[in-house]
This record gives structure tokens, sequence and C-alpha cells, in this order.
């Protein structure tokens, strides 16, 4: 039975709002916007909604899941996926998700270098040889800067109607405070790290003393690692199979890059022509031109500039100007524009993002767009 439903069956009595499973994941949520994680590891991640929900944290790069039941990860994994809207609009972070089968009493190399590690009402369910296992793998060799762990709190079990021995027949064992706090402290002296303990799901008034209903580890590495001590003596072999990998478009990739620098090159020089032939027309109106003739009339005095002129005046101005159908925009006005700032950084890397795709003058430091389609439509 899902753990969850199951959990909100029992907890019918003592209600919690929001639900419990989201105050720990909320819980998760607060860590990563206070410790701002690149790296995050969610071990015994089941359906990955937790995962799902950190790929909205903007300051995390990678992700990854680690289950012994592969179906369970399956069944919604897609939701781990780019969305259309990704592709759109590609955004300056990267972000790789993966999901891979084994369990947290294997050490495999790809769960090194991890920031955080979550591990959230995971424990229970371990084996006796399983929980052995886990402070050395989790601790010793994946050693990330911050380890959090979730378990219920047996105290709180008699405020569940219905819960007998355990809360749920897959739990192996079920801890009080005193319990999970000496493994929790003895794992941490064992491995250099520091932990403090509190929860999720206030306990009824007057019934304080029980403590929350579920008891949270928060461990925190004591030791700065170097890449050199994060690596010796790390098996090299992997034991996981991966069963998913999605990596987000981003706008580090040169491909994104490009073809965002180049939509926005276009949409800038559309501006910059429109606004530019409105006060060339308006200008006209001055003399009392008859804006249906505009093309005619409009044109020769436009054809002023030679090609060599052109190009003397496109180098030396920020200024767009008109030579017969096509504009000249200097690509230094373009990069006035802060979007395109942002995203080419210099002058030079604009130039070479979007040579292949936008025609340029034949010196390179013009935009040109022909503007025979605008006359038309006017
Ligand atoms: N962390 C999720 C959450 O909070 O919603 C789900 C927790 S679920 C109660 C426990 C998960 O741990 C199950 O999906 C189970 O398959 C997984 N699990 C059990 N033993 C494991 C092991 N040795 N290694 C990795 N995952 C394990």
């Amino acid at each position: 039975m899902d753990e969850t439903f199951q959990e909100e069956r029992f907890t019918g009595v003592v209600k919690f709002t929001p639900p419990l499973y989201k105050q720990r994941y909320q819980f998760i949520k607060d860590l990563v916007g206070k410790y701002k994680p690149k790296k995050v590891a969610d071990l015994g991640c089941a359906d990955c909604t937790l995962l799902w929900m950190l790929k909205f944290c903007s300051c995390i790069e990678v992700l990854a899941g680690v289950d012994t039941c592969a179906s369970v990860m399956r069944e919604k994994m897609h939701r781990l996926s780019p969305l259309p809207g990704d592709y759109l609009q590609p955004t300056e972070r990267s972000l790789t998700v993966t999901l891979h089968h084994g369990s947290v009493a294997q050490k495999d190399p790809c769960m090194l270098g991890f920031d955080l590690v979550t591990c959230i009402e995971l424990i229970e369910h371990l084996e006796e040889s399983e929980l052995k296992k886990f402070p050395e793998v989790v601790f010793g060799f994946m050693a990330p800067s911050i380890v959090v762990i979730s378990i219920p709190n047996a105290e709180f079990n008699p405020l569940l109607p219905g819960v007998t021995l355990f809360r749920h027949p897959d739990h192996k064992f079920e801890w009080n405070r005193a319990q999970f706090q000496s493994w929790a402290l003895e794992a941490a002296r064992r491995y250099g790290y520091s932990v403090e303990f509190t929860g999720v799901g206030h306990p009824p008034a007057g019934m304080e003393n029980v403590g929350f209903c579920t008891q949270i580890g928060v461990f925190v590495r004591k030791y700065t690692q170097t890449s050199e001590s994060a690596q010796s003596e790390k098996p090299t072999e992997g034991v996981y199979k991966t069963v998913f990998k999605a990596v987000y478009p981003s706008l580090k990739e040169e491909k994104y890059l490009q073809s965002a620098a180049v939509s926005e090159v276009i949409f800038t020089a559309q501006i910059i022509t429109r606004s530019l032939l409105d006060s060339l027309m308006s200008e006209h109106k001055e003399y009392n031109d008859d804006p249906t003739e505009r093309k005619s009339k409009f044109q020769p005095s436009m054809n002023c500039f030679s090609e060599d002129l052109g190009k003397l005046v496109v180098e030396k101005s920020m200024k767009p100007f008109v030579n017969g159908s096509v504009v000249y925009i200097p690509l230094k006005t373009i990069f006035s524009f802060p979007k395109v700032k942002r995203l080419c950084a210099t002058v030079e890397k604009l130039r070479k993002l979007i040579a292949s795709k936008v025609p340029l003058s034949s010196d390179g430091s013009a935009v040109l767009l022909n503007t025979e389609h605008e006359n038309e439509d006017n």
C-alpha cells in the first residue's frame, strides 16, 4: 500500500495541514534554499516526487535518485523530462537528472561529489544488514556536505489510530527519539559530521512530550573535502544501473546559446528597424508626403549611401541607417540591448554566434535587415 496514503489514513484524527509528506518535502526545499547545493541525491526516491519538486530549484544543476525498486521509479519518471517550454526558452543553468536502480548498501562512484543527500523515510525500510552498511556508504563513501535523514518517531504512534506495531508493513523497525539520536550521533562522530535534530508534524496541544510525528536529523560534514580526498580509495567500478537520464537544454551549451542569440538579435533588429522607419515616415509627413507613396518617394532619399560609404558609417556610428530597402544596424547598437548583452557578453562573441545565421555587412559590423516586406505590408 502506498505509504503516503496509509499515513494520511492513520493521521485522520491527528490532522496535519499541509499533509505530513508535503511538510517533509518542504523541509528539504527550505534547506536547499538555505544551503544552495548544486548537486542533490535522493536515496530511496520511490516515485521521484521530491526530485520533481527539486528540479524547480534554480541552484540545482545535478539531481540523482536511487531506489531498489525500478518499477516505482519508472511510474512517474516522465515528470523529470524537459518540457517543450524548456527548449523554447533554455535557461542559464544546466540541469541533469539521473535515476539509478541500486541499493544504499552498495557503493557506486556515480554517487560521489554530491552536496546534499536526502534519505526521506528510507532507513526504516532497510534490512539489518543494509542498515549496518548504510553509514559507511553515505557518510564514509559519498561524504556529501549535508545529509538529511527522516524517520518515523515511534513515540507518536499511540496518537495514530490503527497503528499496532509499525506505521507500515514494510518497516523493519521504528525508533523513538532516543534510539534515532543515539544511532545518528554515533554515525556523525565516526564520519566527522555534526548533527542537529528536528522534525515535522507537530503533536496536538497538550501532547507535546511525544515530539514530532516525523523526526529528522540534519548532518553537516565538519571537514573540507579536497577533490583528491574525495576520490582517494574510492572504487571505480559501478554497480548501479541507470534507468533514466535527462539533460535539460541550457544556454551553457553552444547550440542553445546560438539559437537564443539569433532570435534575440532578429527581434531587436526588428524593433530598431520599426522605430527607424516610423521616425523617417513622420519626418516625411511633416513635408506633407502622402504615406501611400512612401516606397517610391522614400527610397531614393535613403539611397544616399554607397556600399563603401555605408561600411564606413557603420563602423564609426552606433546609428542604424537605411540603404535602399536594407537597414544597417550596427552590432554595437544591438549589443547595447541588455538581453543581448547578457546572452553574448562581448560584441565579438555576438558576431561569432550569429555570423552563419544572420546576414551581416561585408565587414561584419552590422546586421542587415531587408525591409521589402515591411514596405509591402504598409
Ligand atoms: N523517499 C520517498 C518519500 O519520502 O516519498 C519514499 C520513501 S518509501 C517509504 C521508501 C523507499 O525506499 C521505497 O521506494 C523503497 O523501494 C526504497 N528502498 C528500500 N530499500 C532500499 C535500499 N536498500 N536502497 C535504496 N532504496 C531502498
